[in-house]
């Protein structure tokens, strides 16, 4: 069987740091090891436009944000497909037969859309699109056949509402589709990674991002205001780890190179964790450390940005190739897909 990768990205504002560790990165490392025979990376407007649909120039603008960001962090269009959904139509029309698979109840207990409705409060008033876009996400990772898609983990409830889909199809029109494993980042930290704001996940929507685009002084602002421990006042305090986004940003970025380059008076960070337990170690000295970290590992990513800005016609003409050869893959699965549902009529 073929191996081949979809992910993707909502086009409601620049990519950020969590993005980066926990999906980005890992995509541009599976390009790198050339061992995909297929590779997908999906703008996924039209998911954006579910909850965004007042204000479709938002959503049209972060395209070539999203775009640039990929580029930005080593995705290479020879290797890797990006692509803009909505110019796949394909996908609407897998999403509308796999609604006849799925019931209402079991849309209401995917928890990351609970999460998600709560968080835009839509109790009362869930646009239709919304509510179902986890079956449009099964139509986005089946139409390319994908055996792989790396995300974060709230993207866990999506795959595994996807995989029943895929199971019911096969089950009730005859193996056709193929079940897709999930790609978690191995680091604990980087499943899902905190806001600037020690909020349970920084997000786009929640305003606690360091972008990845984010100018210098900009990354040492927020690492220098970011959260810690509330309890932690004096440096001979005793401090504590858990909970603590200094540390988890820490366990997400830091290389062991950048110890001896940046902090040598500690061996790695084991070591610089258990003085702040102790106590005597300050949260400034850890955040200058951490401000260091985070600058070597976005500026080289920022230059390169700023490199593909300067031709953004050249971008577009990136996903509009993009865009034409995934709808030839989407349409060869539809078509496997009305074969098998006997609605192929002429
Ligand atoms: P929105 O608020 O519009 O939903 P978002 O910031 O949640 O935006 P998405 O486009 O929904 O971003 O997510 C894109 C990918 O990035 C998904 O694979 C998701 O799991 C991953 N991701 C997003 N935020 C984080 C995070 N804080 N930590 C780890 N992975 C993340
Ligand atoms: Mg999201």
């Amino acid at each position: 069987m073929k191996k081949i990768m979809l992910t993707g990205d909502r086009p409601t504002g620049k990519l950020h740091v969590g993005h980066y560790v926990g999906s980005l990165k890992r995509r541009v490392e599976l390009q790198n090891k050339n061992d995909f025979d297929e590779m997908y990376v999906m703008i996924a407007d039209a998911q954006a436009l579910t909850d965004n649909a007042d204000d479709p120039e938002k959503v049209r603008q972060n395209i070539i944000e999203v775009a640039l960001d990929y580029l930005a962090c080593g995705l290479e269009p020879e290797k890797c497909t990006m692509f803009i959904q909505s110019q796949i139509p394909e996908l609407c029309e897998l999403s509308f037969y796999y609604m006849n698979l799925v019931t209402v109840s079991r849309l209401q207990r995917n928890p990351t859309v609970k999460a998600e409705i709560q968080m835009r409060n839509f109790e009362a008033s869930i646009p239709v699109g919304f509510f179902t876009y986890p079956i449009s996400q099964a139509a986005d990772i089946t139409a390319f056949k994908a055996t792989i898609v790396p995300v974060g983990e709230d993207q866990l409830p999506m795959l595994e509402q996807t995989k029943e889909i895929v199971r019911k199809f096969n089950s009730v029109y005859g193996e056709t589709l193929v079940e897709p494993d999930i790609l978690l980042p191995d680091n604990q930290a980087c499943l899902r990674l905190p806001g600037t704001d020690g909020k349970a996940k920084m997000s786009k929507s929640l305003g606690n991002c360091i972008y990845l685009s984010e100018e210098p002084e900009e990354i040492q602002k927020k690492v220098f205001s970011m959260f810690t421990d509330p309890e932690h006042i004096r440096v001979e305090d005793p401090g504590k780890l858990e909970g603590n986004t200094v540390f988890t940003y820490l366990d997400a970025f830091c290389r062991q190179e950048y110890f001896a380059e940046f902090l040598p008076d500690y061996e790695n960070l084991d070591e610089l964790k258990e003085h702040y337990k102790r106590g005597g170690l300050g949260d400034m000295k850890v955040k200058r450390f951490l401000n260091k970290v985070l600058q070597a590992e976005l500026e080289p990513i920022r230059n390169r940005r700023k490199e593909y800005q300067k031709d953004i016609p050249y971008v577009y003409e990136i996903l509009k190739k993009g865009s034409e050869k995934a709808e030839e893959a989407a349409a060869r699965t539809l078509h496997d897909v009305k074969e098998a549902m006997k609605i192929n009529y002429f």
